[in-house]
């Protein structure tokens, strides 16, 4: 027999499965010879109250084990001979998209600009030690895309979600934790997912698709205004449709697009910084205790949602335990970006804090002011559907240049930009180039 129950229990009581069985026991009068297995469905942590408590929903079997697999496992069958789609870029979205050809009856050829999963990682380390960034290679273009080095966090505020669930299986298919099914909040961990990534790949070889690294689309080959396949820079063409999957860094697509008279929009972003703070204050803050986070309990999350003058304003990719890494995505630039390690164990945590931008809110005079020392006439051309790209790509330069044109990131203590002003010191930080007083 099997039977679930919604319990409320203190950490140590949800980390433990004697513990919980012994709960079993004690609180709901099953009989303990009779308990063959438990299973958590689901769990989140609610520290509203002084007293943190694990809300757990929990499969009981009785006198029978379990029988059901974990996850769901996707059927992934040959499609070799089959018609073949083209997906251009081997992030999330390009995985996905292959995986998903692959279940279509569809053959994915893959074409990713950067190196694969593992010999990205030299590239990266390079970023911190030569203070360079290689524009083919780095946080955010190689296999796996930005996804690859990122924290990993699968879970998102948007209502427009779709099949979550079929996602976090998929997940669990290529390596991940099971964990992911259970958690309010899943997460993988950067140094889990390189080799998520490289199960996906092997995957998709495996049924027949293609990928081809440090392959950079140039340009879509289209006649009579139909798309029938893609240039690259080796010389090899690859026909059939088309899939773009080329992530919010690939700013030459973008360009390309435009110039070729193909209709794209400009879209709304959010801009901000990045705050760390020490993970051991977060952790009192939010689970009320001088001790901290104690033996069961993880790194602790905040997050922050106001609204300034009809303007979203929000924290935004919070990694408790985490570190902050240089992520541009080209030379004579500054992006950074949050992840943390699955055990989210660093003494660092950091969220982003950002304000909405409306493509309306730009006008050339912003777009001159951020425009890195370029006088207004000498920026290129402008169209007016790339305003945000030429707006974020100006600010990363300018933080460049404030970083004493390197990767050191120019940074203020909070108290000090909260009151607009120079910060005298710099606490110690997670970000391996260094700051920069701004
Ligand atoms: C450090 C870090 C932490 C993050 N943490 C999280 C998180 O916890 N949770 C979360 O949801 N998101 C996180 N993100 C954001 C997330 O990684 C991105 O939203 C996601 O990767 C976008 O997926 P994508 O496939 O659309 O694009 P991308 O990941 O940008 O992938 C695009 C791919 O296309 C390739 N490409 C581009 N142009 C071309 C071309 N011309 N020819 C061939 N290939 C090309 C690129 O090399 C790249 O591999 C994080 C990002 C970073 C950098």
């Amino acid at each position: 027999m099997i039977q679930e129950y919604q319990l409320r229990v203190l950490p140590e009581v949800a980390a433990n499965e004697q513990r919980l069985k012994d709960y079993l026991v004690h609180e709901k009068g099953l009989d303990a010879r009779d308990i063959t297995a438990t299973r958590i469905l689901k769990r989140s942590i609610d520290a509203r109250q002084r007293t943190v408590f694990v809300n757990l929903n929990v499969r009981a079997y009785l006198n029978e084990m379990p029988r059901e697999d974990e996850f769901e496992k996707t059927i992934y069958r040959s499609v070799d001979g089959k018609p073949q789609v083209v997906v251009v870029g081997a992030g999330p979205a390009g995985l996905f998209a292959a995986l998903r050809l692959i279940e279509l009856g569809l053959r994915p050829i893959v074409v990713e600009r950067g190196k694969d999963v593992r010999e990205r990682k030299k590239d990266l380390a390079a970023i911190g030690r030569e203070q360079s960034v290689n524009p083919e290679s780095n946080y955010s273009f190689g296999e796996g895309g930005a996804g690859a080095y990122s924290d990993g966090k699968l879970y998102t505020r948007s209502k427009k979600r779709g099949n979550t669930d079929k996602i976090l299986n998929v997940f669990c298919r290529h390596g991940a934790s099971t964990s992911i099914l259970i958690d309010a909040h899943p997460h993988i961990g950067t140094d889990k997912l390189p080799r998520v990534i490289e199960n996906m790949r092997n995957t998709i070889l495996a049924c027949g698709g293609e990928v081809h690294f440090e392959t950079r689309m140039d340009a879509l080959i289209i006649e009579k205004n139909e798309v029938k396949g893609i240039e690259t820079n080796t010389g090899k063409t690859f026909l059939g449709p088309v899939i773009l999957a080329t992530g919010h860094s690939g700013r030459d697509v973008y360009r390309w697009l435009a110039a070729n008279r193909i209709e794209i929009e400009c879209k709304r972003i959010a801009v901000g910084v990045r705050l760390e703070h020490p993970a051991a204050l977060i952790d009192r803050i939010q689970y009320h205790s001088r001790e901290g986070r104690g033996k069961y309990l993880p790194a602790a999350e905040y997050s922050f949602v106001s609204q300034v003058d009809g303007r979203g304003v929000y924290s935004f990719c919070m990694c408790p335990g985490g570190f902050i890494v240089p992520a541009a995505s080209g030379p004579q630039q500054i992006v950074v970006n949050g992840m943390s390690p699955s055990n989210r164990g660093s003494r660092w945590s950091n969220s982003g804090m950002v304000v909405e931008l409306r493509p309306e809110d730009l006008d050339d005079k912003s777009l001159s002011v951020h425009s890195g020392g370029m006088a207004h006439g000498q920026l290129p051309s402008l169209a007016p559907q790339l305003g945000m790209m030429y707006f974020q790509e100006n600010l990363e330069r300018l933080c460049w240049q404030q970083g004493n044109m390197q990767q050191t990131a120019p940074a203020q203590r909070m108290e000090d930009f909260t009151k607009k002003k120079l910060s005298y010191d710099l606490p110690a930080t997670s970000y391996a180039p260094g700051l920069v007083s701004s």
